[in-house]
């Protein structure tokens, strides 16, 4: 798989936590939760300084959140090709519903259209198994039977097996590597009938031998079979795949680039533009590098095919978009960091011959979110680093983010629960966690994607030589990355943190959410599958089994309950050392063995009784495991003649409505 990402999930780590940030706003001030159902809730953020932006800045955002919304039902499609249909009949039953509201069936139905706007689709976003429904197939049907002339589509009854039966696209993305990935597979970026094996002869035999500088094959197709049986790419592009909903993206980027902030940023969006029309992959690339050179726009934007984690092979991106713009007095943090790239580089404990000997253009920025789209939306990442193709990235370097506006409302939202007096050994433990795991969480973040992921060096040819590894490996890389440095007292010379000990709270929360609370993000009986999830459980419980005959980490039996004792925080930091080591070296020389032998020891199999354990403790305290977003609207104020005079944002639209209203504006695919 692809370089990379994302750190999706450190929402885990936030969530829960009571920390001190002397000029956030009070909650009170502001209503955070939206919404709460099955394993969600559903929150707002707000867009700070929005209003200090130049009149023409903030025409340009307004177009390109535009632009971001009309691809939303492309990555519905992508993820199931039921899906866009499946919305439309959940959607005439949800709205032409007149009966008891408080009626059981009704309100798992409820649930289900919630879980599935959630989903961008009827799989869960990040497990990506097929949600079950709590209703009874005949109030779905009674309810269907009543709907008015013209709202159900023609597959109706197709569709409703695909509700109730659960061996019909059971897994969007299946990673169990014993059995053909595409065929297990329920997302629609593969034709049905194409085999693993197929693709991967195809992909074989049109890879350049020796390309350096290779394009990102496949990233924008669906893969088919041709009319004479042979394997054929059918590119996303205008007058191709999704064509309605690219033309109208296309449209409005081509407004926004009239408000251009300079002349780099009006060609990036021109060439973005060329690369929706032609689907030409060599485009994408130059769009890329123009894209990752530019640093000095305060507005800044992705909108396209992406991520590849919705593909079992890793090759075809999911579309999607975030429009933000820099906050520059907290970037000020991240560009000290930035500035010393090659100091962290060359003192890592990795070894010399899978070092960068010269770190190349690390920009790193904390930005402000104006809107999340696609695969970015409801469920968000908290951190950005792209582009993703390798070459691009030590050639010309890319840009790395840290959106502050939506870690503060994970923070904001989470006070108060009650997780760190279930979960935290003692007292003095919690009092560390509430005076430094926001700035430390925050400098981890930082750390992981402006220095973590554009460290080292690989091997030529060992893109992809890691295989179903290669995310959790990557993000393992990254974490362990920031992990040793946070607790290197380069980051006190460099005022970054004012107290030597600072880096412990990081250092206990990883520990604890790794081993054990990140576990209630997954089913019993199931394996840990996600890569970013993967990645901690592998660095927790290695550094637990490493540590042990110094006593490093150790459980504590409490009545009846486990909870994590740090005895040894510098030998932590040792232990991390130690395995970056390594994941360095098998990440530079794709040593597929070894990275499969790390993955299967530490990061898949879940000790059951623990697993329990944790579920119940977290039952007691009602903390939502996932959480997402609901944006704000903007609105164009125009004049008599039509010309935008102001942009103004309004905070106070709900999830449902908002999920109703997407449905009926920007249905591209229509
Ligand atoms: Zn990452």
């Amino acid at each position: 798989m692809k370089k990379i990402i994302i750190a999706a999930a450190m929402a885990s780590l936030l969530a829960g936590t009571s920390c001190s940030k002397p000029e956030a706003p009070k909650a009170e001030e502001f209503d955070y939760v939206v919404d709460h159902f099955a394993d969600i809730e559903v929150l707002r953020y707000k867009v700070p300084d929005f209003e200090n932006l130049t009149l023409n800045q903030k025409i340009l955002v307004y177009y390109l959140t535009e632009a971001a919304l009309w691809g939303r039902d492309i990555l519905w499609d992508q993820n199931n090709s039921n899906n866009l249909a499946m919305r439309q009949l959940l959607e005439a039953v949800y709205t032409n519903y007149n009966g008891d509201k408080t009626d059981a069936d009704y309100k798992a139905f409820e649930t289900y259209i919630k879980q599935v706007w959630f989903g961008n689709g009827i799989h869960h976003h990040y497990s990506t198994d097929k949600f079950t429904p709590a209703f009874s197939r005949d109030f779905l049907n009674a309810q269907i039977a009543a709907l008015p002339e013209g709202a159900a589509p023609a597959n109706t009854d197709e569709l409703v097996e695909v509700i109730f039966n659960p061996a019909l696209d059971a897994k969007r993305v299946n990673q169990d590597a014993t059995v053909d990935l595409i065929a297990t597979s329920a997302n629609n970026m593969y034709a049905p009938g194409v085999t693993q094996a197929e693709v991967e002869a195809y992909y074989n035999s049109i890879r350049k031998p020796n390309d350096l500088t290779p394009i990102s094959y496949g990233l924008n197709t669906r893969v088919e079979r041709g009319a004479d049986g042979k394997i054929v790419e059918n590119p996303y592009k205008i007058g191709g795949l999704y064509s309605s909903a690219i033309e109208k993206i296309v449209e409005n980027l081509d407004s926004a680039s009239h408000y251009a902030e300079n002349d780099a940023q009006r060609q990036i969006i021109g060439s973005l533009i060329d690369f929706y029309r032609t689907g030409d992959l060599a485009t994408f690339d130059k769009y890329s590098i123009e894209w990752a050179e530019d640093t000095l726009s305060q507005v800044d934007f992705i909108n396209g095919f992406i991520e590849t984690y919705g593909d079992p092979l890793g090759m075809t991106g999911s579309w999607e978009s975030i429009v933000n713009f820099k906050n520059i007095p907290a970037s000020e943090r991240t560009e000290t960091l930035s500035a010393e790239a090659q100091w962290f580089e060359d003192n890592s404990p990795v070894d010399k011959a899978f070092k960068k000997d010269k770190v190349k253009g690390v920009s790193a920025k904390v930005i402000t979110a104006a809107i999340l789209a696609g695969d970015s939306y409801p469920a968000t990442p908290i951190g950005i680093n792209l582009p993703n193709a390798n070459w691009i990235r030590a050639a010309h370097g890319s840009k790395s983010v840290t959106i502050e506006n939506i870690t503060q409302a994970y923070d904001e939202a989470s006070h108060g629960n009650g997780f760190n007096e279930e979960f935290v050994i003692d007292e003095p433990t919690i009092k560390l966690l509430d005076d430094y795991l926001f700035i430390t969480d925050n400098l981890h973040t930082d750390l992981h994607e402006c220095l973590g992921h554009g460290s080292g060096r690989l091997m030529p040819g060992k893109e992809d030589a890691l295989k179903e590894h290669g995310s959790a490996i990557e993000e393992a890389r990254a974490d362990l990355f920031a992990l040793y440095y946070l607790a290197d007292p380069k980051l006190i010379e460099m005022g970054l943190l004012d107290n030597p000990e600072a880096y412990k709270a990081e250092y206990y929360k990883y520990i604890l959410n790794g081993m054990m609370t990140q576990l209630q993000r997954i089913e019993p009986g199931k394996d840990v599958e996600e890569a970013h999830m993967r990645n901690r459980k592998l660095i927790a419980e290695w550094a637990y089994e490493h540590g042990k005959d110094a006593n490093v980490i150790e459980l504590v039996k409490r009545d009846g309950k486990t909870f994590i004792q740090i005895n040894d925080y510098e030998a932590l930091r040792g232990l991390f050392g130690q395995l970056l080591a390594e994941i360095q070296r098998i990440r530079s020389t794709g040593d597929y063995a070894a990275a499969n032998e790390l993955i299967n020891t530490y990061a898949v199999k879940i000790d059951p009784e623990l697993h329990r354990e944790v579920l119940d403790r977290y039952a007691k305290l009602d903390i939502a495991p996932y959480k997402g977003f609901v944006n704000p609207v903007y609105t164009a104020v125009r004049d008599e003649n039509g010309k935008i005079t102001d942009v103004t944002v309004d905070y106070t639209e709900g999830y449902i409505d908002q999920m109703l209203r997407y449905g009926r504006q920007y249905n591209g695919l229509k």
